[in-house]
């Protein structure tokens, strides 16, 4: 009997896996046809001037409008991108119509609007520089207007690291650190590498006005941006509350929904934002 039971039990958890597997596989291979299919696009939420609320550059974020199942988001397709190495056909993808948005948008004379992207650790094995490098000759465009996003997981094998930092840097692209604080902290690297710009964690943000942990290592971030140097950005300003702690703390760039969602291209030409 407890033979049994046990083997009903094997067989039903085989089934749940089955299924879950089937899931994953197709998930993959509805990604492999995403590019073809055109399925990919490009958002971009503004970053603003938090005092004035002036625009001064865009994020370019991931979307997969899927056939099979609608809007499916970034944090659900890149960790499978990567796994499955199809982040490098999406992420020149990105790197690519993200270039050619900054060169379309700068078309104006006087015009110097700049975008961000971001890039997965993955990408650094596999001629990021070189990619970027004839995307900015492809189209023409001014090199600080690309801001590369990294975040700290890139950072842990610095001898492969050092090299990639390195080349971007020359080529003239800025370079940011997101979710900043949220990953392998090691201050090593801030002093090692040629960092532009912090980006604060939204998870630092979202109580930054009433708790004090929260308080005391958003504004820490801030002053070690800025007695370093660097910029400082705030992610995930949802309220004028946030927005004026930050003020109050000299941080004076920031995105989040208190300001924009991520919107396209054509909703941004569409209001005159661009
Ligand atoms: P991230 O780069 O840290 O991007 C910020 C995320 O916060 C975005 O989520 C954005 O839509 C969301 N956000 C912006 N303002 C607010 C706010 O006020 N409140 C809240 N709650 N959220 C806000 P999204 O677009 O879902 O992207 C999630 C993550 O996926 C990104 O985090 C980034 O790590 C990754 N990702 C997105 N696009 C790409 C890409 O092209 N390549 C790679 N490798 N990763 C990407
Ligand atoms: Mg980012
Ligand atoms: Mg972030
Ligand atoms: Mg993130």
């Amino acid at each position: 009997r407890v033979k049994e039971k046990g083997k009903a039990h094997f067989q039903f958890y085989r089934t749940e896996m089955k299924s879950l597997f089937t899931n994953v596989v197709s998930l993959e291979t509805q990604l492999r046809k995403a590019l073809d299919r055109n399925e990919l696009i490009l958002y971009y939420q503004p970053q603003v001037e938090l005092q004035t609320g002036k625009i001064t550059s865009f994020e370019a974020l991931l979307r997969w409008n899927s056939s099979e199942y609608g809007m499916v988001s970034p944090a659900d397709f890149i960790p499978l991108a990567e796994d499955t190495g199809l982040i490098i056909p999406i992420g020149n993808w990105v790197i690519e119509t993200a270039c050619k948005q900054i060169r379309d948008w700068n078309k104006q004379e006087g015009n110097k609007i700049k975008v961000a992207i971001n890039i997965s650790p993955k990408q650094f094995q596999y001629s990021l520089v070189e990619t970027i490098k004839m995307a900015l000759e492809k189209y023409k465009i001014q090199p600080s207007l690309l801001e590369i996003e990294i975040t700290e997981g890139a950072m842990h094998d610095t001898s492969e690291t050092a090299p990639i930092l390195k080349g971007l840097k020359e080529l003239g692209v800025a370079i940011s650190i997101d979710d900043f604080g949220t990953g392998y902290s090691s201050l090593n690297y801030i002093k090692q590498f040629p960092i532009d710009v912090l980006k604060i964690d939204q998870s630092f943000i979202r109580d930054v006005h009433n708790n004090e942990k929260d308080a005391a290592i958003t504004t820490t971030i801030i002053h070690l941006a800025n007695s370093l140097g660097m910029e400082v950005i705030a992610e995930g300003i949802e309220t004028k509350e946030q927005a004026d702690f930050l003020i109050n703390s000299k941080c004076f760039k920031g995105q989040g929904y208190f300001y924009s969602r991520p919107i396209s291209a054509e909703e941004l030409e569409e209001k005159k934002i661009v």
